[in-house]
């Protein structure tokens, strides 16, 4: 098992108050600790890996407005600080080296970078993100490796809208996603399904808990990655539907997530990478990471 970081990620600093935080990283490192895990640098991602998913005219935006003290704000929630290009570079080098590592040995990775990646659209960053890091993972996976299928799935209590823009016409790429309904960015209808059906948008009400979300999983998202035999999983790792999150309410435990690793990895094919999204209670991140990659571990190993 494999864990890519980089003290990079730290340097993506939202103002005061921000929910998407520096300190988050550091929950993820204490929810790590003891942990049988190799741990590796994440590169310094290629533009040309950001070009498979966003236009030039946006990666050219982007890292014109980073400013050179204080913030740049792109959307409502969305902010760039003199670090956050760099930063964003690191979590798309991280998931494509994580990609490279696993196609070639097999097994499971994680990436513990920021800033998230889930709601950035090809041409639209928001919802704290800027790059659409598992979408550019898969699509590493698609063209830099020639796999046939790759799936996504994403366990983010937020639907990852962004992931469904990018890989709307993608074909080779199932994205499935649960999430919390109605919230934040309030798409992910079932009928949402992408230019090939190959999308699945699996909707959750507040307050349900974990025992609904592994129903929801053993009767819709379970099965369809499993019937798309994917050559590669790729997961977007966000733990914010847990109980003690400030951002929503679905209720999840820790346990819920050690279940998830558990039962995502049966359906990977043996090869599975996942990547941090959300997650905004520090103690509930430390427990939520340190229970998923700790079952990953173990299976993976
Ligand atoms: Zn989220």
């Amino acid at each position: 098992m494999l864990v890519f970081t980089s003290e990079d990620c730290s340097g993506h600093v939202n103002p005061p108050g921000h929910p998407e935080r520096v300190e988050r990283l550091r929950a993820v490192e204490a929810g790590l600790a003891g942990l049988a895990v190799e741990r590796r640098e994440c590169p310094l991602g290629e533009e040309a890996e950001v070009l498979r998913c966003h236009p030039a005219g946006y990666l050219a935006a982007v890292k014109g407005a980073v400013p050179e003290a204080g913030w740049a704000q792109l959307d409502g929630d969305t902010f760039l600080s003199p670090g956050s290009f760099r930063a964003a570079m690191r979590a798309v080098g991280g998931i494509c080296a994580a990609v490279d590592a696993v196609v070639a040995g097999g097994g499971a990775a994680f990436v513990a970078g920021r800033p998230p990646g889930h709601h950035a659209e090809a041409a639209r960053a928001m919802g704290f993100c800027l790059f659409g890091t598992v979408a550019i993972g898969a699509m590493r996976a698609l063209d830099a490796h020639g796999l046939a299928r790759v799936a996504i799935v994403d366990f983010d209590v937020h639907h990852g809208n962004g992931t469904q823009d990018v890989l709307w016409d993608e074909g080779r790429c199932l994205f499935a996603s649960s999430h919390q309904m109605p919230l934040y960015p309030g798409s992910g209808d079932p009928s949402e399904v992408g230019a090939h059906c190959q999308v699945l948008n699996v909707p959750l009400r507040g307050g349900t808990g974990g025992a609904a979300m592994r129903a929801a999983y053993e009767r819709l998202i379970l099965p369809a990655v499993a019937d798309w035999r994917p050559d590669l999983l790729l997961v977007s790792a966000g733990f914010d539907a847990h109980a003690a999150d400030p951002l929503a309410g679905l209720e999840w435990e820790a346990a819920d997530y050690a279940w998830l690793a558990a039962r995502l990895w049966e359906v990977s094919g043996g090869r599975m990478v996942s990547t941090l999204e959300g997650g905004y209670d520090l103690d509930a991140l430390a427990a939520s990471v340190g229970a998923y990659v700790g079952e990953l571990a173990r299976r993976a190993a």
